[in-house]
């Protein structure tokens, strides 16, 4: 089956199509055909297309929005000078899967798009605000432009958390205002974590019931995540993705009390304070520099900036403190896993949040730290590590394929 794979942000467009089957993920041979990311939707938009094994194709246009973006890829597709294996037209391709970001407690698995469902993902647009409203706009569109006969799956960024007990997931305010209003934690990255979790298996030969490992995302968003018996037990954002590890632009763990004494001390509205909070806080935020971390140990490097190394201590030592709180949260942990962007990337960083983890016995291999970069899945701890470090790159998109076709056929779990 070719699978339509669609990620929608507030202002960009993420595709992929990926052909899977039950036989070719039993065999872990599902294949990207092509791939696409569109940035700047609403103004003049920076394309970049690639067909399987071809250079990528770089292009500008103006895209109004989510639905232009969407035709303007759906012609790419279908141009017969475009080539995509197996691929002529919209019929060649069967299902599409959505990332949804949140699903609140409604949505513990993915599901097929129907009115209802369409419904419930509009419902939860109180606790994503910026997220859920785009999902819907590429699920809207992909709907007018695929017509009602071709399947759509939606995928939800909290699902993989659904598993967390309420002492995880429970805040310790009044019982009543999760009653309520389903005040608690949700927790994102879902289908990251997952993923990681599953490749961590085919590395090991683990069973599912066997993994303990603590899951670490870290990108522009970063989270972590305790895994027991292959389940998510606990992880670091909240009821949004502001809670947790300190990250690009978003702070992180925070007393509350902070909003309103800079409201009154900065005379501004909750909207400004939350804006700081998410947009301007984080690495961003005390470097006062950049949110890109490969940015920012090039400046370190060149002129040994104080709070640039600040930011990078400070990123560091919340991963740590994290990795230190859930080994004692699953009364210890197998393995540690490195991914997105920064954990995939940067030896670096790595060996910064491992240094200091000697108490607990674990011990990075210095030279295979250095060659874990560019997209490679491999083991980086030293033979006497007594907890085992990876780095494994994540693939949301495969998780959303594969997830896709579970649905489509309506068969349970198949890996
Ligand atoms: P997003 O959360 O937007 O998906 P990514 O997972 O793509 O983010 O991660 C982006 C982050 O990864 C940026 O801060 C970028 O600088 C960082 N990064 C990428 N490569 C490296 C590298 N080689 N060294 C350090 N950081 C890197």
């Amino acid at each position: 089956m070719n699978i339509f794979v669609l990620n929608c942000g507030s202002s960009s467009l993420k595709f992929q199509i990926i052909e899977t089957d039950l036989d070719l993920i039993k065999d872990d041979k599902d294949r990207t055909l092509a791939k696409g990311l569109i940035e700047r939707v609403g103004s003049q938009a920076i394309i970049s297309f690639q067909v399987e094994g071809q250079p990528p194709l770089k292009q500008a246009a103006p895209l109004r929005d989510h639905r232009a973006a969407l035709n303007y890829v759906i012609k790419w597709i279908t141009d017969p000078e475009t080539e995509i294996p197996g691929i002529r037209s919209l019929e060649d391709i069967h299902a599409i899967g959505h990332r949804v970001v949140h699903g609140e407690e409604r949505f513990k698995k993915s599901v097929r798009i129907d009115k209802e469902v369409i419904a419930g993902i509009e419902d939860c647009i109180d606790l994503a605000p910026l997220h859920n409203p785009a999902n819907l706009k590429g699920i809207y569109a992909a709907r007018e432009q695929f017509g009602p006969s071709t399947p759509q799956v939606a995928v939800f960024d909290t699902s993989f958390h659904s598993t967390m007990p309420e002492i995880s997931y429970l805040y310790a305010i009044p019982y009543q205002t999760y009653r309520r209003f389903k005040v608690r934690k949700y927790g994102f990255h879902g289908t990251s974590h997952r993923y990681i979790s599953y490749r961590y298996r085919k590395l090991t030969g683990k069973e599912r019931e066997d993994t303990n490992i603590i899951t670490l995302h870290l990108g522009n968003g970063s989270s972590a995540c305790a895994i027991k018996g292959g389940n998510s037990l606990d992880t670091s954002m909240g009821m949004t993705p502001l809670d947790g590890l300190m990250m690009g632009t978003r702070c992180g763990d925070i007393d509350p009390t902070v909003i309103e004494y800079l409201m009154h001390k900065e005379g501004t509205s909750i909207d400004e304070v939350f804006s700081v909070l998410n947009k301007r806080s984080g690495v961003l935020g005390i470097s006062g520099l950049t949110n890109d971390m490969r940015d920012l140990l090039d400046e370190i490097k060149e002129h040994q900036d104080r709070r640039a190394i600040l930011a990078v201590e400070m990123f560091c030592g919340k991963v740590r403190k994290y990795i230190g709180a859930y080994t004692a949260e699953m009364n210890g942990a197998d393995a540690i896993c490195f991914a997105g962007g920064i954990g995939e990337n940067s030896p670096e960083i790595r060996k910064k949040i491992i240094t200091g983890l000697d108490w607990l016995g674990i011990e990075l291999d210095d030279s295979l730290n250095e060659q874990a970069y560019g997209g490679k899945a491999m083991k980086i701890s030293s033979a006497k590590s007594r907890v085992e470090i990876f780095v494994i790159p994540t693939n949301e998109e495969l998780i959303l394929a594969r997830d896709t076709l579970r649905v489509v056929l309506n068969v349970p779990r198949i890996w």
